[in-house]
């Protein structure tokens, strides 16, 4: 059921807000502008009601908030008000509310209003996702990796972890190719990218195909030592799908892996570390391939082998 979160300091009207939309919604109600924003922050509402008059930070305030912050922007606000001369509706609008409802309403309206935006909210919602996900495999697309990856960096950044960013290649896939044919190549991608993303399910993991037969996976938490043998594992289950490649690194269609964990700190670039990774990447098939190499911070390094 999509949520409604409604931001009133009348709790009368909030009250009524409720009645109207309590059937189809799940409703939750806040009195000031800085309890509604910290409850939008959640990023669980499909829309929010909003009343312009409130003491502190008024609505038109909270809305330029809202649509500054990353996780609210897109969320649909409906200004509510008594306030129904055309300067106001203007100003909100141009804030980037979606629509206008001046006091007293009528419930009809309120909830065909609603429902409309909210339908047009999961709309957007779907196709963004959409653009989001790689047609061949089903996992995250590059445009993904890239938008997500830093904040998962300045994340890690923020609350002192551990970050881990890795790079993963089919090995010898041309020769695969030439010998089977692309769509059985394409077929080698997909059951690649449904083997290894099963190993990346927490919240914080990232997996991402990167182009080609080329991926990419970012994840926090976790030491180098340990961060390498859970890889090992996962070259480990490619092989064990045992997909015949005539590679002369298997028998099997096989990954290469490289990677590298550290403990980010403010200044540190991003790329760089992703430079690393691809390093240790070519380390891997340096030396013989269907292998892992990762590193630290301290420039240890773990292969196998
Ligand atoms: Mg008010």
């Amino acid at each position: 059921m999509d949520k409604i979160l409604v931001i009133d300091d009348s709790l009368v009207q909030a009250e009524f807000l409720r009645s109207i939309l309590q059937e189809g919604y799940e409703i939750t109600t806040c009195q000031t502008s800085e309890d509604g924003l910290r409850e939008a922050k959640t990023g669980l509402y499909s829309l929010i009601l909003l009343d312009i008059v409130m003491p502190g930070m008024d609505g038109f305030m909270l809305l330029r908030e809202l649509k500054g912050t990353e996780l609210t922007k897109y969320v649909p606000v409906i200004l509510i008000t008594s306030l129904s001369d055309v300067q106001h509706e203007e100003r909100g609008l141009l804030l980037g509310a979606v629509d206008y409802i001046t006091k007293p309403f009528s419930p009809v309206i309120i909830r065909a209003r609603v429902n409309t935006h909210i339908q047009l909210y999961n709309y957007q919602m779907h196709f963004k996702k959409q653009a989001m996900v790689d047609d061949l495999t089903g996992i995250a697309n590059r445009r993904r990796y890239e938008s997500e990856s830093v904040a998962k960096w300045r994340e890690a950044i923020r609350f002192g972890m551990t970050f881990s960013v890795c790079m993963f290649d089919i090995d010898k896939f041309k020769i695969y190719n030439d010998t089977f044919g692309h769509p059985a190549g394409d077929q080698v991608i997909a059951a690649v990218a449904k083997t290894v993303s099963s190993h990346f399910q927490r919240s914080t993991d990232l997996f991402a195909r990167y182009g080609g037969e080329e991926f990419v996976a970012v994840f926090v938490g976790s030491d180098g030592k340990s961060s390498f043998e859970f890889m090992k594992n996962v070259r480990q289950a490619v092989e064990d799908l045992h997909i015949p490649h005539n590679s002369l690194v298997s028998q099997w269609v096989t990954v290469s892996v490289g990677g590298v964990t550290l403990s980010p700190k403010t200044g540190d670039d991003y790329s760089t570390y992703l430079k690393v990774a691809d390093t240790m990447l070519y380390d891997a098939k340096r030396f013989g391939r269907n292998m892992v190499v990762w590193s630290n911070a301290n420039h240890e390094q773990w292969r196998e082998k």
